[in-house]
């Protein structure tokens, strides 16, 4: 019987999830539309150098999340765990580095082999932007905007807090890594096993450990702002002036890191109040190291994404249009003009449901249940006569409506129309 169920962290998107989760893309869509972002897609398998090259020597520790697998050929592919790198490779493979700035959204899946809990999954979907070319604050601070902007048309904005931070440039980050190592170094037997690993390979990213004894080691640690070289603290005055002055509210949070070496200035997260530990929604920030640690030219790029599972778990509910249309037959002889009736009703635009089988009892009660509203029913006595019986099945009416004259089922529509608008 396990093999009935999805696979571990996966799930069925059934028809009210479904309604939700599209209220989310939807949602994205539109709000990336606003700022000029035009939707695109790549596919969801790579080359596993597409996510390990930009990784550097930390690739160990993030391809153990990924889904890689060699296919029949022999080439090593991973399923997506992001949707950044590809959409650079895409930019790339497109040769479109010269035709920049590019500014693009996505929906869609991603994978990754994570300990599934609640907004934890390995499969899980993301909407996303990217901003390909500009390296002013200013670009940082249009996208951030954006995101906001979509998570108030959600009306998630008010319960959410923009975390913000700067890694600052190349030099910044480095000098600063380098002090950050020399420190963690004293402590290094007591860190948590994943801050050890870390310290060799991605020592940033253990300033986002959630274990409390590293928490406690890291309140003397040197802070990043100290690093910042002129360049970098001017983006930083830059994006904040800019977020002030469209009155995005912002939180300095000098903890907050991307752990890959092609980050730089700008990271930030949307976090909700809702969601516990998996509250963090949209996040993302500046990578202009990506393009080259992928073989191309240096082309600066901003963006984010956000877990399209967490923020249908928030916000108003939605639920899934039904039909609320059904043509009856009111006996075999009748089902073939059923058919063609809801066809000819489907051509004037109308949403209809055609049930199949049992009396029309049975029919009309099953309708009932399923929010269907508006029954039309013929049986060979109405085929003989050129009508059909309407009936409302909130009030229990029903009239008697022809089908004969030029334009048959117009007058039907019409009627259908009139009873679905009364209360
Ligand atoms: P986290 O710290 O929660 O693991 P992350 O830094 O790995 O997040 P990103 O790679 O920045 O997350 O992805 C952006 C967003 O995608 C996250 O803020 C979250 O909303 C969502 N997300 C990430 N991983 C998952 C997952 N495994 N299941 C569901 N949503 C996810
Ligand atoms: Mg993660």
């Amino acid at each position: 019987m396990s093999r009935l169920q999805p696979v571990r962290g996966t799930a069925d998107l059934l028809p009210d999830s479904m309604a939700r989760h599209r209220y989310v893309i939807e949602a994205a869509r539109l709000a990336a539309s606003r700022y000029g972002f035009q939707e695109m897609a790549t596919p969801i398998f790579e080359f596993a150098e597409v996510f390990t090259r930009p990784l550097g020597e930390s690739s160990d520790i993030v391809t153990k999340e990924n889904y890689s697998f060699a296919d029949r050929g022999g080439d090593m592919l991973t399923l997506r765990p992001e949707n950044t790198a590809g959409v650079v490779r895409a930019m790339m493979s497109g040769g479109l580095t010269q035709s920049l700035p590019l500014k693009y959204f996505y929906a869609g899946p991603m994978f990754r082999y994570e300990r599934p809990q609640k907004g934890r999954m390995r499969q899980f979907h993301q909407v996303g932007i990217e901003y390909l070319g500009p390296s002013d604050a200013l670009a940082d601070a249009e996208i951030i905007a954006c995101g906001a902007r979509f998570l108030q048309s959600l009306g998630v904005l008010d319960s959410c807090v923009l975390h913000l931070n700067s890694l600052g440039d190349t030099d910044s980050r480095m000098a600063y890594r380098a002090a950050l190592i020399a420190y963690l170094d004293g402590f290094a037997n007591q860190l948590s096993a994943d801050s050890q690993t870390r310290l060799t390979v991605n020592p940033l990213r253990i300033l986002d450990s959630k274990d409390d004894g590293d928490r406690r080691i890291l309140q003397d640690a040197p802070r990043l702002e100290e690093y910042l070289n002129a360049d970098s603290k001017a983006h930083f005055t830059d994006l904040t002036a800019a977020l002030d002055a469209a009155g995005i509210r912002w939180l300095y949070d000098p903890l907050l890191v991307r752990g890959l070496d092609y980050y730089c200035h700008t990271a930030f997260e949307f976090v909700t109040t809702e969601l516990g530990a998996q509250g963090t929604v949209l996040g993302g920030g500046r990578y202009d190291g990506l393009a080259e640690m992928l073989g191309g030219p240096k082309v600066p790029g901003v963006g984010w994404a956000a877990g399209v599972e967490r923020l249908a778990m928030l916000g108003e509910s939605v639920t899934a249009l039904k039909p609320q249309i059904a043509v009856m037959a009111a006996d075999d002889d009748a089902e073939k003009a059923a058919f063609q009736l809801a066809e000819q009703l489907r051509d004037v635009g109308l949403d209809i449901d055609l049930p199949t089988s049992g009396s029309v009892g049975k029919k009309l009660k099953k309708a009932d249940r399923n929010g269907i509203r508006v029954a039309v029913i013929l049986g060979s006595d109405e085929m003989a006569r050129n009508v059909v019986q309407l009936r409302n099945l909130t009030t229990g009416e029903q009239q008697e409506i022809s089908l004969s004259g030029d334009d048959t089922v117009a007058p039907l529509a019409t009627k259908i129309a009139d009873n679905l608008q009364a209360p």
